[in-house]
């Protein structure tokens, strides 16, 4: 079966385990269903996510010009505490950064390798934490905008890391560790502005399970640019990595707006 068009992130649907989709304009396929299989992909070319053009992908799936110019990817996206719509000013686009901005965030610890603080909108749980191959994470506090979890996420990187480790995520490193009980330490290392949202629910813990034959002793990224074709045995699916038999793994997020096609 072939499959072809532009890579966007896998939408993805709880469940144990997790389900996973490739969607293409035309088709759509359940990645679950592949594992143990042979898959092949080529790279095609490029399609932006934002314009449709046929343009070299700058970053997150936009050509140079609609990364520069889109509302969608303005700084506030990968640093919330630069959030403005809840003042009234705009960074690009006021309307778009009000619907997203102004609206439930969640602060919450994730257990991917390390933990890890992060900043999700709340219609945004569990898929955010999926997306990063969580197993485990709890919730610490919901404010009503992207501001005020920006500012408590900025106060706990110093106690905790902001970013997943790949590598470490993919091969199952994970430290053993009572969440909940992190997060009951937690408490006093909050902004005093938003100690009145702070979750007390210490049963709310969500334990995810990924599609994974086996986890890789060691792992290579797949790199479509310079490795335009690849074959290989699917052996697992975590975070938005497809994980092959051989150690490589191919990060679907880090290539949407490339096409390509997927033979099985
Ligand atoms: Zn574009």
């Amino acid at each position: 079966m072939q499959y072809e068009g532009a890579l966007s992130k896998m939408p993805t649907e709880i469940g144990d385990p997790i389900q996973y989709y490739l969607v293409f304009e035309d088709s759509f396929l359940n990645v679950n269903q592949l594992l143990g299989r042979d898959v092949s992909i080529t790279f095609k070319g490029y399609q932006c996510l934002n314009c449709s053009k046929r343009k070299k992908i700058f970053r997150q799936g936009f050509c140079y010009d609609c990364f520069y110019s889109s509302a969608e990817v303005g700084d506030w996206i990968m640093r919330p505490e630069l959030s403005t719509a809840h003042l009234g000013i705009a960074d690009r686009d006021l309307e778009y950064e009000s619907k997203v901005q102004l609206q439930p965030h969640v602060v919450y610890l994730a257990l991917s390798s390390e933990v890890k603080v992060g900043v999700t909108r709340k219609t945004q749980v569990p898929t955010r934490w999926i997306d990063q191959g969580a197993c485990e994470a709890v919730s610490i506090l919901e404010v009503p905008n992207r501001y005020l979890a920006g500012i408590t996420e900025v106060e706990l990187k110093k106690r905790y890391v902001d970013k997943t480790n790949w590598r470490k995520m993919l091969q199952n490193e994970v430290l053993t560790l009572d969440l909940l009980e992190e997060k009951t330490r937690i408490y006093d290392f909050l902004p005093d502005e938003v100690k009145p949202h702070f979750n007390t629910d210490l049963n709310e813990h969500v334990v995810l399970n990924y599609p994974v034959l086996e986890h890789p002793k060691k792992v290579t990224g797949l790199n479509l640019d310079k490795t335009t074709q690849y074959s290989g045995k699917l052996i697992g699916i975590k975070g938005q990595y497809l994980i092959f038999h051989d150690g490589t793994v191919f990060n679907v997020r880090a290539f949407e707006g490339y096409v390509v096609n997927i033979s099985v």
